[in-house]
């Protein structure tokens, strides 16, 4: 398939990040919004450590990976710089404590279990309950109606900042549909958590629409770093 994002591929790295830049801009000029309202999050998963570290120089602090056995390494080498992790894949129970070594922010909340994980953790963490947009339950994210009830297991923990509700558009649907039954959600989620007011959604091929959704917070990869090594 060919994207926007791979026929960027013969551009710097400086100049995609550049081009995101501008873009992001662009999108949040057009929506009326403040760009201090706008956090880019740079996928970095399966590209190596010195990817991190350029987009660090470039003045990058804010750093998504997808799979701990990919991240945990790359923190582990970078702890001289002080980048942002947010893990925005699924999570298995099991890992979520090692996860929290590094990331601070975690984005795919999507069941009680994992929370009881978190709050055991004993650390503060930021969370963001993941929506499942999809018919398919394996895709992982809570079922969009169900959100205030998962809401309700995180507000019971100090210890557990609850930020908001994330998801990612599904390949068969119009993004900014998608997006839009986003920020529903976050709307009655708001309803019970006032300060969740956060939206993280929007990736290379849709930042725009989610910008225009009002996402506050943009995952975005490849359209910055370029074709990913190995993806699977
Ligand atoms: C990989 C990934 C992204 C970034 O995807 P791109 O299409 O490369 O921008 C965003 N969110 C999640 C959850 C991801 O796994």
């Amino acid at each position: 398939m060919s994207t926007g994002s791979e026929s960027s591929a013969p551009l710097t790295l400086e100049s995609r990040l550049a081009g995101v830049r501008e873009g992001v801009a662009d999108a949040v000029r057009d929506a009326g919004r403040d760009p201090s309202d706008v956090t880019t999050i740079v996928v970095t998963k399966f590209h190596p450590a010195t990817l991190v570290r350029e987009l660090y120089a470039l003045g990058v602090r804010e750093f998504g990976e997808n799979r701990h056995q990919d991240a945990a390494p790359k923190a582990v080498l970078l702890t001289d710089l002080a980048p942002h992790w947010h893990f925005v894949g699924q999570l298995q129970s099991k890992k979520a404590k090692s996860v929290l070594t590094y990331a601070h922010t975690i984005h795919s909340v999507d069941r009680t279990s994992l929370v009881d994980v978190l709050a055991s953790a004993g650390q503060p963490v930021d969370v963001f309950l993941q929506l499942n947009l999809t018919d398919d339950p394996a895709r992982g994210g809570v079922d969009p109606l169900r959100v205030r009830e998962l809401a309700e297991d995180v507000l019971r923990v100090d210890r557990l900042r609850l930020l908001g509700v994330m998801a990612v558009a599904p390949l068969d649907a119009e993004p900014r549909a998608a997006f839009a039954r986003v920020r529903e959600a976050s709307e009655r989620l708001r309803e019970l958590a006032p300060h969740a007011r956060f939206l993280s959604m929007g990736m290379s091929n849709d930042y725009r629409e989610a910008i225009l959704e009002g996402a506050t917070h943009l995952r975005i990869g490849t359209a910055i770093t370029g074709n990913r090594p190995v993806d699977g």
